[in-house]
């Protein structure tokens, strides 16, 4: 049966899918009205623009790529391509393409038919995203739960046990050994302390529910609250801590943010630095920020982990020279909280000869 060709127009103009023609050199030779719809534009506003200017730049290698091997012969699979539309939506289009051959039989370009599947692709890339989260959600319970099972409990046991030996030896306990045993659940419930807090902020921060709040801080005051909170892991390694700078110094910043930047590096100065030794501690005014350093002389960071320590993927982390354990959060929330005040953290540091962690506050 002949089917006559104002028939064939008929059914090319009222198609829903787009039909078009592409010649040798990648034009658009020819395309029914639907691509007007699709794109809620009209023609003009389409052809001014450009296809090939509209399509999403990561989609437009896949693009050359079908185009290349069709000329080479090969039939292309039906692939999805997106577009920015000239009223700036985007939108996916699903298109299968068949090569056109002249009278001699060679290729002259491409019939191509492309459907719209906006709709289905955000439904799918939504899928997708709740997915990725549900993932991270996961990821982040089972973390939470190994740290409290393991790291939590070290503290824990020390807390019990020096208390049930005071209660048991209360009569008979000498001055010295209550000393001794109260700065030992001291130091272990300032590091259960500083553990929760972390765990905290960390799974905060991962559900995105952590925001800056900046105020007038005098940073002098809460350097030096830290540093008293502190105090007895460091006396009990003999660690003096120098307080380099002016008494009172005040800046903008998010006051908690601060507290948990700080406990962390002074936390970690502390636990990687050996017996009888100093760490200082500074604040430099510069033009458009201020500075802050933490010095150590304790066992240092190897070259190859100097830029890791601070990212998410790395999961190493190493014992204090008291055999303190860590979780590996500390610096990962550091970084986040400094980078969300605008500020940046880094480190020098020689592998058995001491560290310098310092960050910035912009002014
Ligand atoms: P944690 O201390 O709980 O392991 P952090 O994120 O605070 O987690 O630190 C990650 C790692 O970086 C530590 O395990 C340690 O190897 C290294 N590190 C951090 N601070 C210091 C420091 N002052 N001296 C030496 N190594 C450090």
């Amino acid at each position: 049966m002949k089917i006559a060709d104002d028939i064939y127009q008929y059914i090319i103009e009222k198609a829903t899918d787009v039909i078009y023609t592409i010649s040798l050199d990648s034009k658009i030779t020819f395309h029914n009205k639907a691509i007007e719809k699709i794109f809620e534009s009209s023609i003009e506003e389409i052809e001014t623009k450009r296809y090939d200017h509209l399509m999403i730049p990561q989609d437009k290698d896949l693009a050359k790529k079908i185009h290349t091997e069709m000329l080479q012969g090969k039939t292309p699979p039906i692939f999805e391509h997106g577009f920015k539309t000239p009223k700036g939506k985007l939108v996916y289009l699903e298109c299968s393409v068949t090569p056109l051959f002249d009278e001699s039989g060679k290729i002259k370009g491409s019939l191509g038919i492309a459907r719209d599947i906006t709709d289905k692709r955000i439904a799918q890339d939504e899928l997708k995203e709740s997915k990725q989260e549900l993932e991270d959600q996961v990821h982040i319970k089972d973390k939470f739960l190994s740290i409290i099972a393991h790291d939590l409990r070290d503290p824990f046991n020390i807390l019990i046990g020096y208390s049930d030996l005071i209660l048991d030896q209360l009569e008979d306990l000498n001055r010295e050994k209550l000393i001794q045993y109260v700065q030992a659940i001291n130091i272990s419930s300032n590091n259960a302390y500083n553990l929760l807090n972390n765990l905290l902020d960390w799974s905060k921060s991962e559900a995105k529910k952590i925001t800056y709040h900046p105020e007038e801080i005098n940073i002098s005051k809460t350097l030096n609250n830290i540093i008293s909170s502190l105090n007895y892991a460091a006396s009990a390694k003999n660690i003096s801590i120098r307080k380099e700078y002016e008494a009172n110094i005040t800046i903008m910043s998010d006051e908690n943010m601060l507290k948990t930047v700080l406990r962390n590096l002074i936390g970690n100065a502390i636990k990687f630095s050996y017996k009888n030794s100093d760490i200082n501690i500074e604040i430099v005014e510069e033009k458009l920020q201020f500075v802050i350093n933490i010095n150590d002389t304790g066992i240092g960071i190897k070259k190859e982990n100097l830029t890791k320590i601070f990212s998410p993927e790395f999961d190493v982390s190493r014992t204090g020279t008291g055999n303190e354990r860590g979780t590996g959060l500390g610096l990962k929330i550091c970084k986040e909280f400094i980078t969300k005040w605008g500020g940046r953290i880094w480190v020098e540091s020689e592998y058995g000869n001491g560290s310098k962690f310092s960050f910035s506050i912009p002014k």
